[in-house]
C-alpha cells in the first residue's frame, strides 16, 4: 500500500504514519517527492490496514500497489532515479557509458584502455576480475589482484569502477574496491547476494537472466531495493533464443516497457547482447534511441588477443565512433550523453 501524505502534512503527522505501519508488522518506506511526501507500507497484506491508515492526522489517502514489485514500480515514485558515481550519472535525461574490457588481464592492458577510454568520454570502467565462465576451464578473472588493477585505474583516470561479483562472500572484498557492483545475468536470481549486495549500500548494476521475464527481473531489483539501496541500475543485455545469427536476441522493446513500469534507470549492454562486434555500435544507437539510460560497451585495446569476449569487443578507435553516433541521437531526442 502506499500511503499518499497531504500536501504540507508535518513530519510528526509523518512520524506517526511510520510508527502506525510498523505496528501493523509491515515496513515504511518514506519517499520525498517534489509535491508529496508518500510512505510505502511493504509486507503481507493486514486485513484492516488500510482502514488504520487512512484515519491518521496529515494522510490524504492509502492506495494499493498493484504490481508485485513494489518499490520498484512506477507506482511508488514517479520521477526517475539517477544513479550517480564520482563522474558516471545514469537516468532522468543523463546517459551514461561504462565501456572497458569483459576481463581485467594485465596492469598494461587495463590502464591503457582506461585511459583511452577516458579520452573518448567514457565516464566509467568495467572489467571484470572474478568472471562466471560457461568451461571451468576458460580463464576465470585475476580476482583479488584485478580488482586492486582496477583501483588503480581510477586513481589514474577517475573513473568510477563497475566490476562484478559473485558470490555473497565475495560483496565485501569487492566493495572494498569497486564503485559500483554488476550482479551477473547467471546470478539474478540469486536471492542471498541480491541481499547482500543491498546490504552493501553500494551501486549496483543488475544484469536481466537469459530467460528471466520482465516481473522476475524487477521482483530480482526488489531485494536490492528492500533494503534501503536505492542506486540499482537494471541492465538488459539480451536473451536465450532460438536465433543464430547472434549470441543473445537482445529485446529492445524492454528499454520503453521498463520505463513505464519502473522509476530505475535501464542500461543496455549491446555487446553481451549480440556477441559480435560488428553489430555492437548499430544496436548501441538503437539503444539510445529506444530512451535508455545508459550503455555497457565491451572495448579491449588488441581484441583478438583478449582473454575472454573478444569477438565481441570493440577496439577503442571503433569505441569513439560508436559514441559520436550515440550522442547525435541523444541530442535529436533532447538528452545529453
Ligand atoms: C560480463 O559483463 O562480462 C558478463 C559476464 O555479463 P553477463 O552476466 O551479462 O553475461
Ligand atoms: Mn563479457
Amino acid at each position: 500500500m502506499i500511503v499518499v501524505m497531504k500536501p504540507g502534512a508535518t513530519q510528526p503527522q509523518l512520524d506517526h504514519v511510520i510508527e502506525r505501519i510498523e505496528q501493523l508488522g509491515l515496513r515504511s518506506h518514506v519517499i520525498v517527492g517534489t509535491e508529496r511526501t508518500v510512505v510505502a507500507a511493504l509486507g503481507e497484506k493486514r486485513d484492516g490496514a488500510k482502514q488504520a491508515l487512512e484515519t491518521g492526522e496529515g494522510v490524504e489517502k492509502v492506495v494499493p500497489i498493484l504490481a508485485p514489485y513494489k518499490m520498484a514500480s512506477t507506482e511508488v515514485r514517479k520521477e526517475p532515479t539517477r544513479v550517480d558515481v564520482l563522474k558516471l550519472k545514469v537516468g532522468a535525461g543523463h546517459i551514461g557509458v561504462i565501456a572497458g574490457p569483459c576481463s581485467v588481464e594485465s596492469k598494461e592492458q587495463i590502464l591503457q584502455v582506461a585511459e583511452m577510454l577516458r579520452e573518448a568520454g567514457a565516464t566509467a570502467l568495467r572489467g571484470g576480475a572474478f568472471k562466471p565462465r560457461t568451461s571451468p576451464y576458460s580463464f576465470q578473472g585475476l580476482k583479488e589482484k584485478g580488482l586492486e588493477l582496477l583501483a588503480l585505474a581510477r586513481e589514474k583516470t577517475g573513473m568510477a569502477i563497475v566490476t562484478e561479483v559473485m558470490a555473497s562472500e565475495h560483496v565485501a572484498m569487492v566493495g572494498k574496491y569497486a564503485d559500483i557492483l554488476q550482479v551477473g545475468a547467471r546470478n539474478m536470481q540469486n536471492y542471498p547476494l541480491l541481499e547482500a549486495v543491498g546490504e552493501s549500500g553500494k551501486p549496483v548494476l543488475l544484469k536481466r537472466g537469459p530467460s528471466a521475464t520482465m516481473d522476475e527481473f524487477l521482483l530480482a531489483a526488489e531485494y536490492i531495493l528492500k533494503s534501503g539501496n536505492t542506486q540499482v541500475m537494471l541492465c538488459e543485455r539480451g536473451i536465450r533464443t532460438f536465433e543464430e545469427h547472434v549470441r543473445f536476441t537482445l529485446p529492445l522493446a524492454t528499454v520503453p516497457y521498463l520505463k513505464q513500469t519502473t522509476h530505475l534507470p535501464i542500461v543496455v549492454d549491446p555487446s553481451h547482447g549480440t556477441g559480435k562486434a560488428s553489430l555492437v555500435a548499430p544496436m548501441a544507437v538503437a539503444s539510445v534511441a529506444a530512451g535508455a539510460d545508459g550503455l555497457i560497451i565491451e572495448v579491449h585495446p588488441e581484441p583478438e588477443k583478449a582473454l575472454s569476449d573478444g569477438y565481441q569487443s570493440l577496439t577503442p578507435a571503433a569505441f569513439v565512433k560508436l559514441l559520436a553516433e550515440c550522442r547525435k541521437v541523444a541530442v535529436a531526442l533532447g538528452r545529453s550523453m
